[in-house]
């Protein structure tokens, strides 16, 4: 039996919106915003970023789940894995009853059409879909907008000839639905991450080259089959939503110029197409990040959410690259004004490091947090951070 789909939510949103607030909302936080997002307390200043947390698509996927766990008290309810990338979230629908398939001993196998499936915001891939359509399963799509209009972008592609090079990670689940998404519609894809990879790429577009060699750097990133000699002919240029928007435009630009070096400026039009498929939520976190550094004398900065969230390590590059920075998956990680649990940029590890905070003086914190973390967890950081530096010296 083909499955039942709801999209837009299970008209419940009012019967949940007490148990949301309970569970991510911040009387602090709140505050804070009303006062030009600044807190001040004895030496320390921390200075909010103007848009930070939760996304228009995360808020939206959450509410989903809530509701559906309201609507069916009694039925199985499954996600098909993280619903955003945050432990705090994930567990709390745990708490809730709700069970995981990439959780040992869950399967789509054991699936049977009373049970209820929560797709996550940034989506499936067209065989899960699949998959879980042909196990006449009760689904709840809250596959965002914007991941929507990436997959709109590369099936156009698609349909007229050209290759996705998707710049994103191949292995995160909005890049493996989007690539999937290609392939449905007989596309081909190429995933590169950053540019590094890219300039390959283009060194393959001007000259060509070994094949093999190609392939051997690019085979777990590129569809079924690719042949780089004839699949790099006409490319269509997408992103994953996440991605960092200044890196996105300099990949764009090294395969515009590639193309145009290889075929002549009068083929470009036939051989290139770009669209910005970064979405908005991710591109006023990354802004709102650059103004905070711009603006305020900032001592160091804190950036809060999962280590597997794309859009929040992408904030921890930007200010990495400006001031001394720290990003801690929860409030946890500020284990004292000694010891702090972080993973550096670029690390894919958690570290602890000692001596982190300044025991004397003045102190300018920044802070910020990524689409998939809630206010409470915000707060709940700046309340560390106040009685870390009420306990040091003023
Ligand atoms: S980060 Fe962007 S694409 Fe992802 S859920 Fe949020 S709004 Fe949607």
């Amino acid at each position: 039996m083909p499955s039942l789909i709801f999209r837009k939510g299970l008209d419940l949103k009012h019967a949940v919106a007490g148990m949301l607030a309970d569970n991510y909302h911040s009387s602090v936080i709140e505050r804070i915003k009303a006062e030009d997002f600044t807190f001040r307390s004895d030496r320390l200043t921390v200075h909010l970023a103007r848009e930070f947390g939760f996304c228009y698509g995360v808020d939206r996927a959450v509410d989903y789940a809530y509701q559906t766990r309201e609507r069916f008290p009694d039925r199985q309810v499954f996600l098909t894995g993280e619903i955003i990338h945050n432990p705090h979230v994930n567990e709390q629908l745990r708490a809730m009853g709700i069970r995981f398939l990439t959780d040992e001993g869950e399967s789509i196998d054991h699936l049977g059409a009373t049970d209820v499936v929560i797709l996550p915001a940034f989506g499936v891939t067209v065989a899960m879909l699949q998959k879980l359509d042909e196990r006449g399963c009760t689904l709840i799509d809250t596959t965002c907008g914007s991941v929507l209009n990436v997959w709109k972008n590369v099936r156009r592609y698609a349909e007229g000839g050209y290759t996705s090079v998707i710049h994103g990670k191949v292995w995160h689940e909005e890049t493996q639905a989007t690539a999937s998404q290609t392939a449905s519609y007989g596309g081909k894809y190429l995933v590169v991450f950053d540019q590094k990879e890219t300039e390959s790429v283009c060194e393959h577009i001007r000259h060509g080259g070994d094949t093999d060699a190609f392939m051997g750097r690019f085979r777990n990133a590129a569809s079924p089959g690719f042949d780089p000699d004839r699949d790099l002919e006409r490319i269509g240029l997408a992103n994953q939503t996440t991605m960092l928007m200044t890196e996105s435009l300099q990949i764009g630009e090294m395969i515009r110029q590639a193309v145009i070096d290889r075929y002549g400026e009068h083929e470009l039009s036939e051989r290139y197409q770009a669209f910005d498929t970064i979405c908005s939520a991710t591109q006023d976190r990354q802004d709102a990040v650059v103004a905070l550094l711009r603006e305020h004398p900032i001592d160091l900065m804190i950036v809060i959410g999962g280590y597997n969230s794309s859009n929040t390590a992408n904030l921890a590059r930007i200010c990495a690259a400006a001031r001394p920075t720290f990003h801690i998956a929860d409030p946890d990680c500020l284990v004292s004004p000694e010891e702090i649990r972080h993973r550096p940029v670029g690390s894919k590890t958690e570290v602890t490091a000692t001596g982190w905070l300044p025991r004397t003086g003045r102190l300018a914190v920044g802070l910020t947090s990524g689409a998939s973390t809630p206010d409470n967890l915000v707060g709940a950081a700046v309340a560390r951070l106040e009685t870390f530096c009420r306990s040091t010296a003023c």
